[in-house]
């Protein structure tokens, strides 16, 4: 069982990766920068993530034996995204440490479970109720009423495994579509903005928020962030204490995401958490270039028993623009854009919704 305590690198040392992704090269790059190396674990030949590391091992999570070799090239393991199989989590912690801490993939890919949390923590969701039939979803929807969004309960991303319900909706066929025995229905937030927390916790309990971000979607995929939200103070502070109670009930060893709705109700505006994320996230790319210390890195210093960073936030307002699909084809035109910062993951063909780099753009403060 991993014990985060015991954990303290040393330069030189070697950080494993589960997943190949955008997530997993950017770990590794911000890795290398602190004299870490990286192993990267992934099914995928065509993985970006291999282009920026010595060793790697392409295979399958089921493959118990290339599992137990990767646990041996390697010093701590940690994951790039959350659906990591429960066995191959397990063969890996009886071997290594692992951080975040394997238990926290069982709240956080199951909708209801990660809803349940947050609940029993007093903090607010949108109502919700679980779903495994087309009667249950008739009942949910008397308690929670409409329009309401049924989501899957494992494997969502990117709108992807969810259905928004309208007044006049084909309630059995809108069930069907969604081809699961487990879902979760939630009311639909009528959101003032979506927003975004990403905190770092230490093994030694210490957390360290960026400063709050704020999203805009487009086709249910991250388009843009920005930071700070333009939001009041005191919402902002709320906002990091949720991110670092969720953090601390965790016990969590790293880097996490909680995405948020921005609610305008009577007494002021409120947040609700829509979704934790136990990795780095895309709403956290701005770091990179926009502050003194990335997500990136903040994650290695975390899993590493190293010191967190204290970021401060590089301009007056930082901006990520997500490259997707065909926009990748743009990167000349970025490139020659001041104050920008181009990313290119070394993905193959850009298919449509795929995300293929992002721009980060700092904005000076005034006067300069
Ligand atoms: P999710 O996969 O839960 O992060 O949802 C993806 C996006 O769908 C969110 O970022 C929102 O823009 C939208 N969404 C999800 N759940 C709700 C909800 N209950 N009410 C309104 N919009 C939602």
């Amino acid at each position: 069982m991993s014990d985060a305590k015991q954990v303290k690198l040393k330069p030189g040392d070697t950080i494993g990766i589960l997943g190949g992704g955008q997530l997993g090269r950017m770990l590794a790059m911000a890795a290398a920068r602190l004299g870490l190396r990286c192993q990267i674990f992934s099914p995928d030949p065509d993985s970006p993530a291999f282009d920026v590391v010595l060793n790697a091992t392409c295979a399958e999570y089921a493959d118990v034996e290339a599992l137990e070799l990767f646990a041996g090239d390697v010093d701590v393991i940690t994951y790039e995204f959350e659906n990591v199989p429960s066995a191959a989590a397990m063969v890996l912690d009886a071997r290594r440490p692992v951080l975040p801490n394997r238990k926290i993939l069982e709240t956080t890919q199951d909708r209801l479970a990660e809803k349940d949390f947050v609940t029993r923590l007093g903090i607010g969701t949108a109502a919700y109720a679980d779903v495994t039939s087309v009667a249950s979803l008739r009942e949910a929807i008397v308690r929670i009423g409409l329009p309401a969004v049924l989501k899957t309960r494992r494997f969502g991303y990117d709108g992807k495994g969810q259905a928004i319900i309208r007044e006049g909706d084909d309630i059995a066929k809108v069930w069907t579509s969604l081809a699961t025995k487990s879902a979760i229905l939630e009311a639909f937030v009528p959101f003032e903005r979506e927003i975004s927390v990403i905190a770092a916790r230490s093994a030694t309990g210490e957390v360290e928020c960026f400063d709050v971000t704020e999203n805009e979607h487009r086709d249910h995929i991250l388009n843009i962030s920005r930071a700070p939200a333009a939001i009041p103070e005191a919402l902002a502070e709320e906002a990091r204490s949720i991110a670092g109670k969720i953090a601390n009930a965790l016990d969590y060893v790293g880097v996490l995401a909680v995405e948020m709705f921005v609610l305008a109700n009577g007494t002021g505006p409120k947040v609700l958490v829509n979704e934790i994320a136990p990795r780095v996230h895309n709403s956290g790319h701005w770091t990179l270039d926009g502050a003194s210390v990335s997500q990136f890195e903040q994650h290695i210093r975390a899993i590493a028993g190293w010191p967190l960073g204290k970021p401060v936030r590089h301009g007056e307002i930082v901006t990520m623009t997500n490259l997707i699909g065909d926009e990748i084809n743009d990167y000349e035109k970025w490139l020659s854009v001041p104050g920008a910062t181009v990313h290119i993951y070394g993905k193959g063909a850009p298919r449509p919704g795929r995300k293929m780099g992002h721009v980060t753009e700092v904005r000076p403060p005034k006067g300069k």
